[in-house]
């Protein structure tokens, strides 16, 4: 039996151990990290007993809620029947059965196969790869580049950091992107509008893939891949002109078009995928996070019946690993996503929590003076920190007040995230009413102390 160790013996054994990830270890090992021991609902504990809100859903992921004992049920019977089992060489396992024929039922029409991953990242290479078969197979081996978006993060695999637009990402340990990888820019109204409306704004921004596709050349242009609304990027929402726009270039010039649900699938803005909230039809879409709301590592690429068509026609597709379709990942999937299909959560999310939230969010931070662009979607939101309101000047060295602000929030026990000057939040769908209006009080009173 593993004896009770003390926080700060904890703190010690992590500091001297443990590199965490997207972490400057200096500054942590400074402070010693927060330990957290236990969750329920949207509320987490640490190891001194504080009660936090977790306004984050983790990271962005625990759509269910914490402490749902039925889920870790299904895990030690899936563990006892079958602990693992792999899905390579023509074997399959009633798990990934199941969860396969469930995923095709609450995906939207033309999309009958999965293929599962482990994680976000590694649902992003897979597609990559995916996409450059495709066009192998349909004989237009050339049709290789992806065009991805400054500011869009899908991951931190190899392919996924040089898809993503966070240039220090490129940077560190990098020479990213890859080759076949270009950018655009964010659809990003309030910083890059200018005089423009938003639906004016949104038709210029999708008019910069179309550039960019007859700069590279169409015949050389395989896909293009967005998150709905770029999540880590600081909850970018595009204006509703953006994606039909976005859409008709891609059949123009025969490009595919895949999005990055990572964040945004399985509830999270009120449909059951983000791009059902905007009105596009993508041919390929990337999932992990809410697939199981965090409780195993599993993500699955939703692939359109046109382009799973091809890759049948090209026998093998020589990708894959050890633990796609793993069998307990695979059953905790199975009941979560059941679970948010038959106890209405996204549902309550579409017609009740989601508005609500966006209503409060709305109210409670509009009046601040260094709050600009006060935005959201069903259970994702943000707004952001800006020098003058009157002007949209954002602060200079972004990320900096950012920062100040999380911190505020982290120490009065509310968790946000600082996505540069972005302060933004994703809870977990279960949050009740109540449970919004208690966050937000709090949120104000840090709002208080940080101006
Ligand atoms: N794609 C998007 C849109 C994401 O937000 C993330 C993670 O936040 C990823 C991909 C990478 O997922 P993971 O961290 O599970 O590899």
């Amino acid at each position: 039996m593993q004896k009770q160790r003390s926080t700060r013996e904890l703190r010690e054994l992590d500091a001297a151990h443990h590199l965490h990830p997207f972490t400057d270890t200096t500054s942590l090992n400074q402070q010693g990290a927060r330990v957290i021991t236990k969750g329920e609902g949207i509320y987490l504990w640490d190891s001194e007993g504080n009660k936090i809100i977790d306004g984050m859903a983790g990271l962005w992921c625990v759509n269910i809620g914490y402490g749902r004992k039925d889920l870790s049920e299904v895990a030690k019977r899936q563990m006892d029947d079958l602990a693992y089992y792999n899905t390579f060489f023509k074997t399959t396992h009633p798990a990934v059965v199941e969860l396969s024929h469930l995923l095709a039922e609450v995906a939207p029409a033309g999309f009958s196969h999965v293929f599962y991953t482990n994680s976000g990242s590694e649902s992003v290479d897979t597609m990559i790869r995916m996409v450059r078969r495709y066009w192998e197979v349909k004989g237009q081996k050339q049709k290789k580049t992806l065009i991805g978006r400054w500011n869009g993060y899908h991951g931190s695999t190899i392919g996924g950091a040089s898809l993503g637009g966070m240039a220090y990402m490129h940077q560190d340990g990098g020479d990213l992107p890859i080759p076949g990888i270009e950018h655009v820019q964010q659809p990003w109204w309030y910083g890059l509008g200018g005089d423009m409306t938003p639906e004016e704004f949104g038709l210029a921004a999708a008019k910069w893939l179309e550039d960019k596709i007859l700069e590279i050349g169409p015949d050389k242009v395989a896909a293009f891949v967005g998150e709905p609304i770029q999540g880590a990027g600081g909850v970018i929402i595009p204006p509703s002109t953006y994606w039909p726009e976005v859409e008709r270039i891609c059949h123009k010039y025969d490009v595919l078009l895949v999005a990055d649900e990572v964040i945004c699938g399985f509830g999270r803005t009120g449909e059951w995928f983000g791009h059902q909230c905007f009105g596009f039809h993508p041919d390929i879409f990337t999932t992990a996070k809410g697939l199981s709301s965090g409780y195993l590592p599993i993500g699955a690429v939703f692939v359109g019946d046109k382009v799973a068509a091809m890759l049948a026609e090209g026998g093998d597709f020589n990708h894959g690993f050890t633990y796609s379709g793993h069998p307990v990942a695979a059953a905790v999937a199975c009941a979560n996503v059941r679970a948010l299909r038959d106890e209405g959560i996204i549902e309550r999310v579409k017609h009740e929590t989601g508005p609500y939230m966006q209503q409060r969010w709305r109210e409670v931070f509009s009046r601040f003076e260094h709050v600009g662009d006060v935005r959201g979607v069903g259970l994702i939101q943000a707004f952001t920190l800006v020098k003058n309101k009157a002007t949209r000047e954002l602060f200079p060295n972004t990320g900096e007040i950012g920062l100040i602000c999380r911190d505020i929030f982290f120490r009065h026990d509310l968790i946000m995230r600082a996505c540069g000057d972005h302060m933004v939040s994703a809870p977990p769908l279960v949050i009740s009413k109540q449970e919004i209006d208690d966050m937000l009080a709090l949120a104000a009173q840090c709002m208080e102390e940080f101006e």
